[in-house]
């Protein structure tokens, strides 16, 4: 299948006073239709900044120095800020943590549900309230006429975050890009929204780009995992190789840590040690220092990104030694 997305070479560069920092060094991957491709990572491994690039949300000190993303084969870099204005909610749209950042405080919903449909799809107001309400049915949400004439702040936060992803829906985006979006919620609601945006997917054949560092959503959720580390591609691969034969030292530490009930924002790092910061300059593997297999030539030379199987890539010299093992794991 032809893919839906394509990113060469990303590069994200973050200007501060003094220094510019890499915070995305050079990543490629695709997605096709009706794909989820789970983006994992620590805080701060550039998962963020990937989905922002995409949709041309970048902070205003960020810039793509280097790099072509393209959606069904149009070059989204170096668009318009107005071009960029309509795609998004168009072609792409995006889910975000806080409901409350998508959503306009001062306005109802009927009408910030109204107002994309009736500018992108240029239906009538009735068309517009008509589908809006299928669209607040669609996600789950009760007595959709009345939630029309409320405003963001008389809805639960589970309401709001449904609201959102109707928002994000409305014009039938043909890619979905959701930044942590159940990672505030409560259990029963994450899972009941994730089933939903699945469901969604598979209606609508939508691709979905999921930024999360909770590989149990991962596992729920995703066909295609790609781990960051560093600003870095370390491993990509579909869902059931990553669980299943991951390669990356990296990914293995991902997937031992066992999440800690007690320190939730911490349950990822009891991979010793923690992540560089972007203006730390290390050599070779930029994971080296927390490796337990870090070997000479790690030290010395930034890995090559190695296929393990035709849609399995690890960026891991590891690769390159167990060759021999590589075939037993792999067949
Ligand atoms: Fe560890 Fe070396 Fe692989 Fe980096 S390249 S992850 S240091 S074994
Ligand atoms: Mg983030």
């Amino acid at each position: 299948m032809k893919n839906l997305l394509e990113v060469e070479n990303l590069k994200v560069n973050f200007r501060t006073k003094k220094e510019r920092l890499r915070a995305v060094r050079g990543i490629s991957f695709s997605l096709k239709k009706g794909e989820t491709l789970c983006i994992v990572g620590e805080s701060g491994c550039g998962k963020s900044i990937t989905s922002l690039s995409i949709i041309g949300l970048l902070p205003s000190n960020g810039e793509i120095a280097e790099g072509s993303i393209k959606l069904d084969g149009n070059e989204l870099l170096g668009k318009t800020e107005n071009e960029l204005e309509i795609m998004r909610g168009n072609e792409i749209s995006m889910i975000f943590q806080e409901p409350m950042t998508a959503l306009n405080p001062t306005f109802t919903i009927g009408f910030q549900l109204r107002e994309p449909l009736m500018i992108h799809k240029k239906m009538s107001k009735k068309e517009a309230t008509k589908k809006s309400i299928e669209l607040l049915e669609k996600v789950g949400i009760p007595n959709p006429v009345e939630k029309l004439r409320q405003f963001p702040h008389e809805l639960s936060g589970g309401m709001r975050q449904r609201v959102m992803i109707a928002m994000a829906l409305a014009c039938e985006p043909s890619l979905l890009l959701a930044d942590e979006p159940t990672t505030a919620l409560d259990v029963t609601i994450q899972a009941q929204i994730l089933e939903l945006m699945d469901e969604l997917k598979r209606q609508m054949g939508m691709g979905v780009v999921f930024v999360t560092h909770d590989m149990g959503v991962v596992a729920e959720i995703a066909d295609r995992v790609m781990v960051m580390y560093a600003g870095e591609v370390v491993e990509i691969g579909d869902v059931d190789r990553i669980f299943n034969h991951p390669q990356h030292p990296y990914t293995k530490g991902l997937l031992g840590a066992v999440p800690n009930v007690d320190d939730e924002e911490h349950h990822l790092n009891i991979i010793p040690g923690s992540m560089p910061n972007l203006d730390d300059e290390i050599s070779g593997c930029r994971f080296h220092p927390r490796c337990p297999y870090a070997m000479d030539i790690c030290r010395k030379k930034n890995p090559t990104t190695f296929q393990v199987t035709s849609s399995h890539q690890s960026k891991c010299w590891l690769q390159e030694v167990t060759d021999v093992d590589r075939l037993h794991t792999t067949s």
